[in-house]
């Protein structure tokens, strides 16, 4: 037999955002398929209606593709951001499919693996109160498991409202093999008759995602922890309907620090929030990819290709994963300093648009910002007293350490006439200013740091901030004799 293609798909519900957990997930989903050579699908899953949120396939669609998480199949925007759905295995909205899903579960029927229930909601809610007053286990009590067949038909004929339920075993066990946790068995006295189309006709996710996944050939069903508890009703579909079974991979759950699962209320969880904080797609895929699963154990940093190359599903870890916001930190920066040139000033200069000086100017800051920065939008405060004419020294001393001001004042009036001399064509070059101003201090007898404190101070008027020969180089020679001739004054 030839070898089946691999195929996997991420299948989100259109319900708002797009959760960093299923960034992961698509991750996997898409690095299976590519180290195979095979294909990653989109789909969506639209059939819980209630929870449907205009906008939100769009939306999700765009996140996915700024981080550059492309769909070979399935529904993506067209070059207008139009919704479009491509590929020969659609419809690819699970909601377009409830036909196919309603001859699915007529089958089930008719092969005694389901059953319509004519339960009414007033009825269900009587039984889950009889069960909790008595402290047994809630679920279904199976009151339509074994409905008279004519019965059936005279209700359906009189349009009473119902649903269909799988007709699970009553007794026994199941096991499922998952590639992360391996063995896990579950009782099926615990599970109880699920309902598969409800009463508006639409299948329910288990219905719905198995017959998809069966019917898109996909050949691994990776996906979050949460849905491990329902892979025994997916499996007696499956075998019910003498589909061959999926590799099944649930993935750990991403949690806080303080390992409770990282939710909305402690801080950001849809990926569209770091994108527009200006985390960058290639550090997000990086650190997301990592989150439950490294490689190796001495490197954080991966290209996509090497993630692709080197994922293993089974090597993935069974224990929650924690997010830790400060390697997404140290990862972005990381790659801002990795970036070319251009793309950095694509991303920084923007956030210098409040500043009337001119375009090389602000490249200088831009650059010089570079290393010490984990998010573009930060330069507009960090850099802020490289724009200012008039800077404020009250805050900060301009002597060093208990030198009087004599000597900060000795030091600064030397500083002017040696930044005065800096060679034109070379200002811009902080090592070179180093060299040459060192070596004006020597020649005076003075110190590094009495000399190089009042000077640094004076340019930038900060506690901290970055040399003053790359302040003498980004500020030129004019703007930094202004600034020393400020300091002195207020001396
Ligand atoms: N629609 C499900 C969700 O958003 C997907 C689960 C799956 O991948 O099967 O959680």
């Amino acid at each position: 037999m030839p070898e089946k293609r691999i195929r996997t798909r991420f299948a989100p519900s259109p319900t708002g955002y797009l959760h960093i957990g299923g960034v992961r997930t698509a991750l996997y989903a898409e690095f299976v398929a590519k180290q195979a050579g095979g294909d990653f699908l989109l789909r969506i899953e639209d059939t819980d209606q209630s929870r449907y949120v205009e906008g939100a396939v769009e939306s999700l669609c765009s996140v996915m593709k700024q981080l550059g998480i492309e769909p070979v199949e399935g529904v993506w925007l067209d070059d207008t951001d139009k919704i479009i759905q491509k590929g020969d295995h659609g419809p690819y909205i699970q909601s377009e499919r409830k036909h196919i899903h309603q001859e699915y579960a007529k089958k089930l029927i008719e092969m005694d693996k389901a059953y319509y229930c004519f339960c009414t909601a007033e009825r269900l809610d009587e039984v889950r109160k009889m069960q909790e007053l008595t402290k047994r286990p809630t679920g279904y009590d199976g009151h339509c498991r074994n409905l008279d067949a004519d019965e059936v038909k005279k209700r359906l004929e009189a349009g009473e409202q119902h649903v269909v339920r799988l007709k699970l075993p009553e007794e026994g066990t199941v096991t499922v093999n998952d590639v992360i946790r391996g063995d896990v068995s579950f009782d099926w006295k615990l599970i109880d008759d699920q309902v598969i189309i409800k009463s508006d006709g639409m299948a329910t996710y288990h219905l719905a995602s198995m017959a998809d996944d069966h019917d898109m050939e996909i050949t691994h069903v990776i996906r979050g922890e949460e849905w491990l508890s329902s892979t025994p009703k997916h499996i007696f579909l499956y075998e019910s309907m003498g589909w061959e079974l999926p590799v099944f991979a649930h993935l750990p759950l991403i949690l806080n620090p303080d390992k409770s699962k990282l939710s909305k209320r402690q801080g950001d969880v849809a990926a569209e929030d770091y994108l527009k904080k200006g985390y960058l797609p290639e550090a997000l895929n990086n650190f997301l990819a990592l989150l439950g699963w490294n490689p190796t154990a001495d490197r954080e940093i991966y290209t996509k290709q090497e993630l692709i190359d080197l994922f293993d599903l089974s090597k993935v870890n069974k224990a929650g994963a924690v997010f830790q916001i400060d390697k997404l930190n140290w990862l972005n920066n990381h790659y801002l300093r990795e970036m070319d040139e251009q793309s950095y000033f694509d991303l920084v200069l923007p956030h210098l648009n409040a500043f009337k000086e001119d375009e090389d100017f602000k490249k200088r800051v831009a650059s010089l910002y570079r290393e010490r920065m984990i998010l573009p939008s930060e330069i507009t405060d960090q850099s802020l007293y490289l724009f200012s004419d008039q800077l404020d020294y009250s805050n900060v001393s301009i002597t060093w350490k208990d030198h009087t001001k004599e000597e900060a004042k000795s030091r600064l009036e030397a500083a002017i006439e040696w930044i005065e001399q800096i060679d034109d064509t070379k200002q811009y070059d902080a090592k070179f200013i180093e060299e040459y101003i060192k070596e004006m201090i020597q020649k005076n007898g003075w110190g590094n740091g009495d000399t190089l404190w009042p000077l640094r101070v004076s340019l930038s008027a900060q506690e901290k901030s970055p040399s003053p020969f790359e302040l003498i180089a980004v500020l030129g020679k004019k703007q930094s004799t202004a600034r020393v001739n400020q300091a002195l004054a207020t001396l």
